[in-house]
């Protein structure tokens, strides 16, 4: 059995995996927080999976997923702001414990893995855009992510593509991030809302000027960084998840709608055929615990004396 976890800021995603790939248990948890937290989250549920496993199927790997970054050539992950987490040994905390491998990887690099490889279509090319409190996105080429070499690749949410736009926690304007990314448009729609992209939303359905504007900043964001992900990499396919792909066919509309305004113009465009290399992650999938247990069972069949820790 192969155990992934996506480690979000709210709720903890755990899937078992058995050596076809197939997910043969699934648990949720809510996410403790601070570095002792997240770790006593991600043992409980390992517990809970394997108390939950058909017989006696021992754990080979851990992979985890979670937000913030991964230090390239390591485990640390720094910078988790959501979790509470400016830095955390994972693996060191974990494989002691556990008494095997434990891979980390960032949440939407993760949550790219697993959303090529649950669409069983080996050769494809496929970026998966990440949608929620920021925006950043994972790419699967030939089969394997690719991160660069410095992790950086994918990170299309601070590509500025309006310098007149709105700021961006990162200094500047107009990034794609300041558009379509959920804190930014919870911080300019200033109405206070358990979903204020869903409110933002319907006040534009009912005609709100600003709601409108913040709308039409959502769609040509995304749109943005679906005609970016193809003009440099040649992505067969945009995958978008996240929290605001809960929007649905809102969403995907009002995307393909922006990706249609462009093509018209433009033969060139045209013929890249953006509105059809757009889809939406469907709702509740394990893309990303499923992506982190393939991760950390390939981390394992890589590094296998790593396995052989006991603490
Ligand atoms: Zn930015």
């Amino acid at each position: 059995m192969r155990v992934g976890l996506d480690v979000g800021g709210t709720k903890t995603d755990a899937v078992a995996v058995d050596e076809s790939g197939t997910i043969t248990g699934r648990v949720r948890l809510a996410t403790g927080w601070g570095p002792d937290g997240v770790t006593a989250t991600v043992v409980e549920a390992i517990g809970a999976l394997a108390r939950e496993r058909p017989g006696d199927d021992p754990i080979r790997s851990v992979g985890v997923g979670m937000p913030g970054q991964v230090v390239p050539g390591s485990a640390h992950v720094t910078h988790a702001v959501n979790l509470g987490v400016a830095e955390l040994d994972l693996p060191g905390r974990l494989q002691p414990r556990l008494g095997v491998a434990v891979a980390v990887e960032n949440d939407v690099k993760a949550a790219a893995v697993g959303a090529h490889a649950l669409r069983r279509r080996q050769g494809e090319t496929l970026a998966y855009l990440n949608l929620g409190t920021g925006v950043a996105a994972g790419i699967v080429r030939d089969g394997r992510l690719w991160r660069g070499p410095r992790g950086t690749a994918g990170e299309v949410g601070h590509i500025s593509v309006d310098p007149d736009g709105p700021p961006c926690q990162c200094g500047q304007r107009g990034c794609i991030e300041a558009l379509a990314g959920g804190a930014s448009i919870a911080r300019r729609w200033e109405r206070p809302s358990s979903l204020p992209v869903r409110d933002m939303m319907d006040a534009a359905d009912a005609g709100d000027h600003t709601a409108r504007r913040l709308r039409g900043d959502l769609m040509a964001g995304v749109a943005a960084a679906v005609r970016i992900l193809v003009l440099t990499v040649d992505v067969d396919v945009v995958v978008l998840g996240g929290g605001i792909t809960a929007l649905g066919d809102r969403l995907r509309n009002g995307v393909v709608a922006e990706l249609d305004a462009s093509a018209e113009a433009s033969a060139f465009m045209r013929s890249l055929h953006l509105r059809e290399r757009v889809e939406l992650l469907p709702a509740g999938s394990a893309a990303a615990a499923f992506g982190a247990a393939l991760i950390g069972a390939a981390r394992d069949r890589e590094h296998p004396q790593e396995s052989m820790i006991h603490g």
